[in-house]
């Protein structure tokens, strides 16, 4: 049996968060993944300057694809309405293992099943044992499913379904485009241009209401492809894959003794934008200071709105104007 202090269960941006402020501090810490880093991970991979800021990120010395937007394009039927801001997008694959090999923490790759609470802590899978947990595991995460669910189930009008492709492809178009409630669809879909020709495209939408709209979201997936083929990405290849994860609801139970639930676990992203990265990192940071600081774990104001964090960027002048002096990757005003 491993022992560990604080045993994380996913690697993922809420669980590397979390490993890295606690390894800073000398904290004995182990994540478990079932999945070997760098991973796939469904994701348009756009990150906000308050997720480069809380992670401590020096976007020039960041060593994969960062692109930095200096205006978002909000399309809402025939308006183009371009938005001056700082935003900027990443790859998920390279991201992700950066951000968990920068915790410093040891990963083992361990598909988790069973988790019993004892007096001294937490067992899992008769194989590891540790006086905290941390649930990290985003929507599958076993430490909600087995000590959290039933006091804080999901709401099933909070579920997004998604489709997105993300390819190798020598896009000329350099801005970032979202395209809101095309042929009713609950949500939006995005053209999401990577640092040194990668292209990430979807859409997503709220599933209880999907039908409403007439199509389902292979239909509004179809409808995308349209418009990229026609001017966006003209002879791209796509074959999307589909996942579903859940947007803020009422989040009641976050901690249960030395046990917290964090990320896509605990259902945290944006109301507006489906934004996840950010919520989860917070949480997983927060997770972390409860442990060493003895501090109050409270998630109610992790997740924001998204387009308040948009205008924000808006009036960030230092930011702006390094995003329009073209400081990392094609994008320039
Ligand atoms: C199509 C799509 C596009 C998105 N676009 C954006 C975007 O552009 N910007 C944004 O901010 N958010 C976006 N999101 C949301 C964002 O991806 C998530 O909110 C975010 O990844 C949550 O991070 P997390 O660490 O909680 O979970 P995850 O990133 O899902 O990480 C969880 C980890 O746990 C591991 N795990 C799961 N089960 C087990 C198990 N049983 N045992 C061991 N390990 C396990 C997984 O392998 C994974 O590595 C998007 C989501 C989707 C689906």
């Amino acid at each position: 049996m491993r022992s560990c202090e604080v045993l994380i269960v996913g690697g993922g941006p809420a669980g590397a968060a979390a490993a890295w402020r606690l390894r800073r501090a000398g904290v004995d810490v182990l994540v478990l993944d079932r999945e070997a880093f760098p991973r796939l991970k469904l994701c348009a991979g756009w990150i906000t300057p308050e997720v480069v800021r809380e992670l401590e990120m020096d976007v020039r010395a960041y060593p994969h694809r960062l692109l930095t937007y200096p205006r978002l394009r909000f399309h809402f039927g025939r308006l183009n309405l371009p938005v001056p801001c700082v935003q900027h997008s990443i790859r998920r694959l390279e991201f992700d293992a950066w951000l968990l090999q920068r915790s410093g923490a040891p990963v083992e790759l361990h598909n988790v099943r069973h988790i019993s609470a004892d007096a001294q802590g937490y067992a899992v899978d008769g194989a590891y044992r540790a006086r905290y947990l941390i649930g990290a595991g985003g929507t599958r995460c076993p430490v909600y499913r087995e000590l959290f669910r039933e006091l804080n189930p999901r709401a099933s009008e909070l579920q997004l379904v998604t489709l997105e492709h993300e390819i190798e492809y020598d896009w000329q178009e350099k801005d970032c485009h979202l395209w809101f409630f095309t042929h009713g669809l609950p949500g939006y879909s995005w053209y999401v241009p990577k640092e040194r020709g990668w292209l990430n495209v979807g859409v997503g939408g709220i599933a209880a209401r999907m039908k409403n709209s007439g199509l389902d979201i292979r239909g509004h997936w179809n409808q995308l492809a349209r418009t990229l083929h026609g001017s966006f990405a003209p002879g791209a290849q796509f074959d999307p894959t589909g996942y579903s994860y859940y947007l803020r609801g009422n989040v009641r139970v976050v901690r249960r003794d030395n046990a917290f639930v964090t990320g896509d676990a605990a259902g945290l992203a944006t109301p507006d934008l489906g934004e996840g990265i950010g919520p989860a990192i917070r949480s997983g940071l927060r997770a972390a200071d409860a442990i060493l600081k003895g501090a109050e774990y409270r998630l109610d104001d992790v997740t924001g709105k998204s387009l308040t964090s948009i205008v924000r960027s808006m009036f960030d002048r230092p930011a702006r104007a390094l995003a329009l002096a073209g400081q990392r990757g094609h994008a320039s005003a």
